[in-house]
């Protein structure tokens, strides 16, 4: 593509979302001269932790350096270990390559610094809200600014980089795959009693229906563990609602159950302690 002067409110690349991808892509278009405009609708980029866990993958290796995972991460086995309801088995797998656990925020700062020098232009509080299309082509994105006023941006290309079940590729009937609408919470904890140099496997808990005194019709999910360094640990609880939605007995949970449900794991559950 042939770079155009970028003027106010044209670019070569509209990038909607600075989470991984959005600031992958960002970068990527500013190193190669092309004009690029990141539209984020958080106050900070990458505003909710999303991973924690990864192996090496060419395109950030190029950005953040082959370094920089085994620098903040701690290096896994790549094993998850799986418990079964009750904790009566484990099972554990094993990958062959190697993985890392790290904290979100270190993760997405360094992206940040890296787009910063290159004087990446990243807009915060911008929500993008539609398309906007001319003889069925997509020229543009509305948005809505931190000031609540509605705004235009062109350009030839628009990434959609919002995340799962994007804002731009639901307008064009993109068909996210509803098994991925699984819910997820979780948290940084201090103070984990589990140790990555003693356990460097992911740990998930299964946790079957009815098995929880304090939520009876709560649909089977998973708990898991992260263990990071310093004690800490990630730990989140996910459930599958697409599954759920099958259970004909199950009653999905409102989000007052799961956050019920999500406050007794942490104080009850082994590992997120
Ligand atoms: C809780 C959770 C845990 C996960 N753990 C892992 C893991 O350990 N390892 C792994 O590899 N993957 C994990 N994933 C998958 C993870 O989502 C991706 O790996 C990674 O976050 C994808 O990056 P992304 O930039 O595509 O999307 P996201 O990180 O979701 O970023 C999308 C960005 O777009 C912004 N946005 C959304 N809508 C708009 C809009 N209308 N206008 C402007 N901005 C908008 C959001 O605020 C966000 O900053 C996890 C996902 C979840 C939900």
């Amino acid at each position: 593509m042939s770079e155009l002067n970028k003027d106010n409110d044209f670019y070569n690349f509209i990038i909607v979302g600075a989470g991984p991808a959005g600031l992958t892509a960002s970068i990527v278009a500013t190193r190669l001269g092309l004009s690029a405009i990141c539209l984020e609708k958080g106050e900070i980029t990458g505003p909710k932790p999303r991973g924690e866990g990864m192996a090496h993958v060419q395109v950030v290796d190029e950005i953040l350096g082959r370094d920089f995972l085994p620098s903040v991460g701690s290096k896994s086995n790549g094993g998850r270990v799986w418990h079964s309801p009750g904790d009566q088995q484990t099972t554990i797998t094993h990958r062959t390559y190697d993985h890392y656990f790290f904290e979100w925020r270190e993760f997405i700062d360094r992206f940040e610094e890296i787009a910063h020098d290159l004087d990446v232009n990243i807009q915060l509080n911008c929500e993008v809200i539609s398309p906007i299309e001319k003889d069925r082509l997509c020229m543009g994105v509305k948005y809505r600014d931190g000031n609540g006023n509605i705004k235009e941006v062109h350009g030839n290309c628009v990434l959609d980089c919002s995340g799962h079940s994007g804002i731009i590729g639901r307008h064009y009937n993109i068909a996210y795959d509803e098994e991925m609408n699984c819910p997820i919470i979780k948290c940084l904890i201090s103070e984990a009693n589990i140790d990555i140099n003693v356990t460097p496997d992911l740990q998930f808990y299964f946790i079957g229906n009815g098995d929880l005194e304090y939520s009876k019709s709560f649909p089977q999910c998973v708990a898991y563990v992260f263990p990071l360094g310093n004690k800490k640990a990630e730990v989140g609880l996910m459930l599958r609602m697409a599954q759920a939605r099958n259970m004909k007995t199950v009653k999905i949970p409102s989000d007052k159950e799961i956050m019920n449900v999500w406050n007794n794991l942490k104080s009850m559950y082994p590992g997120f302690k």
